[in-house]
C-alpha cells in the first residue's frame, strides 16, 4: 500500500473535476485528480455552449483553449406553431461533451497528476482528509473536491443525504440527424418548439458537432411512456409523430446511429457541510438539459471555489465546515442554483400548462420572438413554412 500526499485530492474528472484540477494546477496549487479513466469516454451530456457559459469559461482561463474545438455556426432558426419567426438568433457552439472534457483535461498541468482509478473512501478532519482508492492506496490532503457526478457511492459513505425536488423531472433524447439529400440541411441549427401542451415536450435542437449534426430532443414524458420504446426502434417514426411538420424544415432526413434516452431527477444534497470536503457540479445539485444550466453550475462552483475560497481557505490553514458552509452560501453560486431550479419548473409548467395565462404566455412569446426575427433581418415573416422550396427561398 503506498501513501501519497497533496494539497487538493479532486475526485472526478468530469466538466467540474477537470476545470478545477486545471485551474488549481495553472495556479500552482498541489493537487491530484482521481478519476477511473485516463480520457473522458463519449457520453450523452452537455453539446454545446450557449453564451453564458463562454463567459463562464473565460472567467475560469480555458475558454481559449476550449473555443477551437467547438462548431459555431451562424444562426439558428427558430420555429414556433409550425412557422420559422427568427433566423437570427446566435447558435450556440457544439462541442461533444467527451471532446469539451477532454480539451479541458489537456490544460492541467503534468504538475496535477492523473491518478487512474476509482476512490473508495473519505474521511477526516478540519486539518487532514484521507482518501482511500480503489487499489488500497491513500492519499492525503488538506482538501477534497468531490466532483464524481451523479454517482451516489461515496456520499453515501460519507452520510449526505439528496433530496429529490422533482422526480423524473425531464427526459433527455440524444441522437444524429442528416439529410437524405446530398445538400446540407438549409439551416446552419434550428430549434422547434412545442405547437400544443399535449406534445409535452419543451423543445427539439438540431445544431452542428464534428462529424455532423446533432440532434437533442427535450420532452416531460414518464419512462413507461410508449413513445419512448418507439424512439428506441424506429427513432425517426417517433419523431414525425410528434413533430408531424418537421421535415417542412429540414426537408428528407435520417437519424444516424444510436438513440440516447436519460431520464433526469433534479436533485440537490442536503446538508453537506463537512470540513475539509466540498461538493461541486452534479455531485452538488443537477439541473434539468432542457433548461440548459448544468454548465452554467459546474462553472460557477468550480470558478468561485478555485479562484475565491481555495487561496483563503489555504492561507488560514485547517478548513472547517464553516469555511465550507460559506462556499455553499457564495451569493454568485447560490443565485446560479436558483435560477437554474426557477428555469427547470417554469419551462415544463409553461410547455405543458393548459390554462388560459400560460397560453397567453405562449402566444406572447410567439408575437415577441416574431418581432425580434424580423428585426434581425427576417424577410419573409407570413411564410407559413408548410412549404420547404419557400424557406429555402427566403434563407
Ligand atoms: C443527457 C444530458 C444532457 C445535458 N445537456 C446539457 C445542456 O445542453 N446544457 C447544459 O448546460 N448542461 C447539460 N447537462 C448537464 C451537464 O452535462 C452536467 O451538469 C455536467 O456534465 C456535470 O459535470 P460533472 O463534472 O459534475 O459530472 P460528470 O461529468 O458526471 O463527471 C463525474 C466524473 O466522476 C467520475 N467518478 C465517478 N465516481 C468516481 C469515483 N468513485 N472515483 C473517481 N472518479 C469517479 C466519473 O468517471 C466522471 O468522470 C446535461 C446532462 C445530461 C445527463
Amino acid at each position: 500500500m503506498n501513501n501519497l500526499t497533496t494539497d487538493v485530492a479532486i475526485i472526478g474528472g468530469g466538466l467540474a473535476g477537470a476545470t478545477a484540477a486545471a485551474m488549481l494546477g495553472r495556479a500552482g496549487h498541489n493537487a491530484m485528480l482521481i478519476d477511473p479513466h485516463t480520457e473522458q469516454r463519449p457520453e450523452f451530456r452537455c453539446e454545446k455552449l450557449d453564451d453564458s457559459q463562454l463567459a463562464l469559461l473565460r472567467l475560469t482561463g480555458l475558454a481559449d483553449d476550449v473555443m477551437p474545438q467547438t462548431c459555431a455556426d451562424g444562426k439558428v432558426w427558430v420555429v414556433r406553431y409550425g412557422r420559422v419567426v427568427d433566423r437570427g438568433k446566435n447558435s450556440p457552439a457544439g462541442i461533444l461533451y467527451h471532446d469539451l472534457v477532454n480539451a479541458v483535461r489537456q490544460q492541467i498541468p503534468a504538475s496535477v497528476p492523473h491518478i487512474a482509478t476509482k476512490a473508495a473512501a473519505i474521511s477526516g478532519n478540519a486539518g487532514r482528509q484521507r482518501v482511500t482508492l480503489a487499489t488500497g492506496d491513500e492519499i492525503e490532503a488538506r482538501l477534497v473536491i468531490l466532483a464524481n457526478g451523479l454517482n451516489p457511492g461515496l456520499r453515501e459513505t460519507l452520510e449526505i443525504k439528496r433530496e429529490v425536488l422533482s422526480p423524473c423531472h425531464s427526459i433527455s433524447i440524444g441522437f444524429d440527424m442528416k439529410p437524405d439529400a446530398d445538400q446540407p440541411f438549409a439551416f446552419p441549427a434550428l430549434t422547434v418548439f412545442p405547437e400544443r401542451p399535449g406534445q409535452a415536450m419543451a423543445y427539439l435542437s438540431i445544431f452542428p458537432v464534428r462529424g455532423g449534426m446533432g440532434a437533442n430532443l427535450f420532452v416531460y414524458w414518464n419512462m413507461e411512456d410508449p413513445r419512448l420504446r418507439t424512439f428506441r426502434h424506429q427513432p425517426k417514426e417517433a419523431l414525425l409523430e410528434l413533430i408531424p411538420t418537421l421535415t417542412n424544415f429540414t426537408g428528407p432526413f435520417a437519424i444516424d446511429g444510436q438513440v440516447s434516452i436519460r431520464p433526469i431527477d433534479l436533485v440537490r444534497v442536503n446538508a453537506p457541510e463537512r470540513p475539509g470536503l466540498v461538493l461541486v457540479g452534479d455531485a452538488y445539485s443537477t439541473s434539468c438539459p432542457a433548461a440548459g444550466t448544468g454548465v452554467n453550475k459546474v462553472l460557477t462552483d468550480v470558478q468561485r471555489l478555485c479562484s475565491t475560497y481555495v487561496p483563503a481557505w489555504f492561507c488560514k490553514g485547517t478548513i472547517d465546515a464553516a469555511d465550507v458552509a460559506d462556499f455553499y452560501a457564495d451569493p454568485v453560486k447560490v443565485q446560479c442554483e436558483s435560477d437554474s431550479l426557477q428555469k427547470a419548473l417554469w419551462l415544463r409548467r409553461v410547455s405543458t400548462g393548459t390554462s388560459m395565462g400560460l397560453r397567453s404566455w405562449r402566444g406572447a412569446r410567439f408575437v415577441a420572438q416574431s418581432a425580434l426575427g424580423r428585426m434581425r433581418g427576417l424577410k419573409q415573416l407570413d411564410v407559413t413554412a408548410r412549404d420547404p422550396s419557400d424557406l429555402l427561398r427566403g434563407a
